[in-house]
Parts: C-alpha cells; sequence; structure tokens
C-alpha cells in the first residue's frame, strides 16, 4: 500500500496521488561551455497526505514561516560580512582584498534575504488566487519535488505530473516548464497524453 512521501503514514488518511514523468538530465561540461543530454525515464506514483500537504499549504501563507531558516542563514552571512569589515579595519590595517570580501558577504546576504521574500510573497499570493483544492494538489506537488529521488548516479531527476495543467500544455509549454530540450518536450508531451 502506497504511503506518504513525507510522513510515510498512509491509515486513516487522504492520500494525494500523483503520476509523474521521470525526466533524467546529465549535465554536460567541456571546452565548448556547458550544455546537457536528456531522456525520459518512466512513470511514477507518488502520495502525499492531506495533513502534510494542508500544512505546507497554511506555512506557505505565512510569509514569515516560510523564510525564517533563509533569513537567519541570510543574516548569517551578512554579519560575517561585517566581522571581516570590522576586522580588516581594526586588525589588518585595511587590506583591500579582505574589505572587499567581507562587502561582498553583506551584500550577497541581503540580496538573498530580499529574494527570499519577494519568492515567499509571490507564492502566498498566487496560493491565495487558488481555490482550496488547488492551493492543496499546488503544496503537495511542492512536497513531492521536495522529497522524490533528485539524483541517478551523475544524473538528475526531476518530474513532470500528469495533471489538467499539464496535459493542457503545448510542447513549447512543457519545454519551458519543466527546462526540457526541444524534442525530449515533443516526446514528453506524447508520453503524457497516451
Ligand atoms: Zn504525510
Amino acid at each position: 500500500m502506497s504511503s506518504c512521501i513525507v510522513c510515510n503514514q498512509a491509515a486513516g488518511r487522504k492520500l494525494l496521488t500523483f503520476r509523474a514523468l521521470e525526466v533524467q538530465t546529465l549535465p554536460i561540461r567541456d571546452i565548448g561551455g556547458e550544455r546537457k543530454v536528456q531522456a525520459l525515464g518512466s512513470f511514477h506514483e507518488f502520495c502525499v497526505c492531506e495533513n502534510c500537504a494542508k500544512a505546507r499549504k497554511e506555512r506557505n501563507l505565512d510569509v514569515g514561516k516560510t523564510i525564517r531558516k533563509k533569513m537567519m542563514c541570510f543574516g548569517a552571512v551578512s554579519v560575517a560580512g561585517i566581522l571581516l569589515i570590522v576586522a580588516d579595519i581594526l586588525l589588518l590595517r585595511r587590506d583591500r582584498v579582505f574589505f572587499m570580501l567581507g562587502l561582498f558577504a553583506v551584500l550577497c546576504g541581503i540580496l538573498g534575504c530580499v529574494q527570499s521574500y519577494r519568492e515567499a510573497k509571490q507564492k502566498r499570493d498566487s496560493l491565495n488566487r487558488m481555490k482550496e483544492e488547488e492551493a492543496v494538489l499546488d503544496s503537495a506537488w511542492e512536497l513531492v519535488v521536495e522529497h522524490a529521488p533528485k539524483k541517478d548516479g551523475d544524473q538528475d531527476l526531476t518530474y513532470i505530473p500528469v495533471t489538467k495543467k499539464t496535459l493542457s500544455y503545448k510542447n513549447g509549454d512543457i519545454m519551458i516548464a519543466y527546462n526540457l530540450l526541444p524534442e525530449i518536450a515533443v516526446e514528453a508531451h506524447k508520453r503524457i497524453h497516451s
């Protein structure tokens, strides 16, 4: 019997089931730069219980909760940068490299905080525009993306869910939404409609 990909429970819980097509991507770095080789794998079934999906939805609706961890990380980067600048001024007699390194860390920290806040706010606003059922499904899929296997050897694994939305996509939409090569997008379109 299938169980929730997050809490591993099944008994007494309503499970939301996704059928998803595996995409295998092998990034290749050579003299010509970076390119990728892509192939489609098999279909997988992923389940998320309604409790986990609803809890994720509630968290996504609370921007403060969503970004707390990231803010702490980026805040720590900024503080480390400030400490480096202070240490540079006090101890290293204004070494330009250390100063720039500190400044870079402060800026990265601030930009990271701003970006995290923007993303969390966008997510909250998009959930607010959805109907309850759609918002729960969206949060459930987010959990699948987080918990499903991401690697098979050197290959990166991603998944295309078979949903009303993806079934309405044209080849070009699938290509953009799931970062596919054009020929793989055509094949994926065929496979999810088969
Ligand atoms: Zn669960």
